[in-house]
């Protein structure tokens, strides 16, 4: 089957909401690149639902349709004509001047799916009175059928096999009108891409509204003042096919409510509600099941801009159905079905389907307690935990998926909580720990500024005694000093005296020489002082620098230990 979704894997920020409203369990698959969380689509298991476009708001996600080439075969001169479909009117900013565009830019014939989807109504009538089957599931919408074709074979004897509005309008063209053009479908649904890839080529085209007016923006093409209309007869209450219950309405309309039709409408419901029809007691089972991808059916589509609101929508929609009816009671379109009684072969308008092989993976409990495990989970309370930020609804879910390798156990946001919890624990108790080691580094740095404090008193204390002793060794030089001026005098005193100062001049020359050696004494004493005196300067510019520098630790540790405790206040 043809590829749809893309997928910008550089944009994606691995947020998990395309893996929130897939309604496919299988077809995404998150996985770790470079430490963060990716989400890509497996396009084997993608029914092409368009959820995650919407859901995805970082432009990861993005589809595939038709415009480009539709647009390059029609300047090259492809004879193309178009159908477009109903929501058109409501989706469509200036549908019918797009369609004079498209006109004046060379495409042929123009039809409403409004035929169609009446063609369709007028088989789903004529099939179910001539067959009478238990229930049928009604098949306007292709990411249904291909729910039902890849995922859900046992819906398959209940799927309608009436054509869709756009294939009936498809057919109506080629085998009654004579066209040969390739055929162009204005469509709202990204997933017609596959519809029409299974019509064996009857229609080449799937042009998106959204793909359709971003084209004519980007290539500036001016919209003609007129608009246009469409090249058939008329068709009835098919206009209104696009919205929720359109198929209802219709049938109720042309046989007055003697049929039970069901509906389901929206990704997030209508494919449990198949579920649940697949399960149900066949007796509790309506004659029709009217179902539809889109909430809010076509008019909100897949391929739409999404720019309007639901009441302007709606207010399309009534303006249609008012045109439908106008001026025209049941009888007229009881003659325009009768019109297609005699005109229109039922088997035409009917389809085969063909089941797509999908390998879905198998998984055994075992495989499951294992991705428990991973996950961190070994009591039922985590096991049950179900907060659904991974996209899965729960633990057990997610648990499957990582036993199936397509989600990991990494992005199981309570797992990633619960580890930076612990992480956390562990940070707050190191700072604990660390904020008494800092206080005992600070209460020794503090005694070494009381010590050094002290060392450098006692170096000044030193200081003052050894200038002290500097001054007495002076003093003492002095005395010597004079005592040997005396000495000499006591010398020639006795050499005056003659033999009478002889003895006198033998203990004057001691003296003279006691004082000699106490100068050599006192001048030995002032080199040594000098020596210490210049030790202990440096001692005392040591021991000064050190107190400068333990006085800037012990502030740079009260300033850790400030921060720290600040840390732990805020945790
Ligand atoms: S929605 Fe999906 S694809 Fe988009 S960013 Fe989130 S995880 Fe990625
Ligand atoms: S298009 Fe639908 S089925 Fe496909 S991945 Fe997106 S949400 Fe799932
Ligand atoms: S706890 Fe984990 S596995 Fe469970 S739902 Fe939340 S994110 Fe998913």
């Amino acid at each position: 089957m043809r590829k749809v979704i893309t997928n910008d894997m550089e944009k994606c920020v691995g947020c998990n909401l395309c893996i929130r409203v897939c309604p496919m369990e299988e077809a995404n698959v998150a996985y770790i690149e470079n430490g963060e969380t990716k989400v890509r689509v497996d396009n084997d298991k993608c029914i092409a639902c368009g959820a995650c476009l919407h859901a995805c708001n970082h432009d990861s996600r993005s589809y595939e349709d038709d415009t480009e080439r539709f647009f390059l075969d029609l300047r090259n001169g492809t004879p193309i004509s178009l159908f477009c479909a109903p929501a058109s009117r409501a989706s469509l900013t200036e549908w019918s001047r797009i369609l004079a565009l498209l006109g004046n830019m060379g495409v042929r014939k123009m039809y409403d799916v409004s035929l169609g989807a009446d063609i369709c109504t007028w088989g789903h009538i004529r099939y179910i009175q001539k067959n009478n089957p238990r229930s049928l599931i009604s098949q306007p919408c292709p990411a249904i059928v291909n729910y039902v074709l890849m995922h859900r074979n046992e819906l398959l004897p209940y799927l309608s096999p009436v054509q869709s509005p756009m294939m009936c309008v498809a057919i109506y063209m080629r085998n009654y009108q004579g066209v040969t053009d390739k055929i162009a479908a204005i469509s709202p649904c990204i997933a017609k891409t596959n519809e029409f890839e299974e019509s064996g080529g009857l229609v080449s085209y799937n042009i998106t509204f959204k793909r359709l007016e971003e084209y004519i923006k980007r290539n500036n093409l001016k919209l003609p003042a007129q608009g246009r209309g469409y090249d058939h007869i008329d068709s009835s209450l098919g206009s209104i096919y696009s919205m929720p219950g359109g198929l209802k309405e219709n049938v109720d309309f042309m046989l007055g409510k003697a049929l039970r039709i069901d509906k389901s409408e929206g990704q997030k419901v209508v494919y449990k509600d198949l579920d649940t029809f697949r399960k149900e007691d066949p007796a509790n089972l309506p004659a029709v099941f009217d179902v539809l991808n889109c909430a809010e059916g076509c008019n909100l589509g897949t391929g739409c801009r999404h720019d309007k609101t639901l009441f302007e929508l709606n207010a399309a929609m009534e303006k249609a159905r008012q045109n439908a009816v106008k001026g025209r009671d049941r009888e007229y379109f009881e003659q325009l079905y009768q019109e297609y009684d005699k005109t229109l072969r039922l088997n035409d308008f009917m389809r085969n389907y063909r089941p797509v092989p999908v390998r879905s993976i198998k998984i055994d409990n075992n495989a499951i307690e294992e991705a428990f495990v991973q996950l961190g989970k070994h009591d039922d309370e985590n096991r049950t935990f179900d907060c659904g930020a991974c996209g899965s609804d729960t633990c057990l879910e997610m648990a499957q998926k990582i036993a199936k390798k397509i989600n990991t156990h990494e992005n199981c946001i309570k797992r990633a909580h619960d580890i930076m919890k612990a992480e956390h624990a562990t940070i707050v108790t190191w700072q604990k720990n660390n904020t008494e080691a800092i206080n005992t580094i600070s209460a020794d740095i503090d005694e070494i500024k009381v010590m050094t404090d002290k060392i450098v008193s006692t170096v000044t204390d030193v200081d003052k005694l050894i200038n002290l002793y500097d001054m007495v060794t002076k003093d003492i030089d002095k005395i010597a000093s004079n005592v040997h001026m005396i000495s000499i005098n006591a010398s020639i005193e006795a050499a005056r005296a003659g033999d009478q100062g002889r003895s006198f001049a033998v203990v004057a020359e001691a003296i003279r020489s006691l004082a000699g050696e106490t100068q050599k004494a006192t001048a030995k004493i002032s080199n040594a002082t000098g020596e210490a005196k210049s030790a202990l300067g440096a001692i005392s510019k040591m021991v000064t620098t050190i107190g400068e520098d333990v006085t800037k630790a012990n502030s740079d540790v009260r300033e850790i230990a400030g921060r720290t405790n600040d840390l732990l206040k805020n945790n």
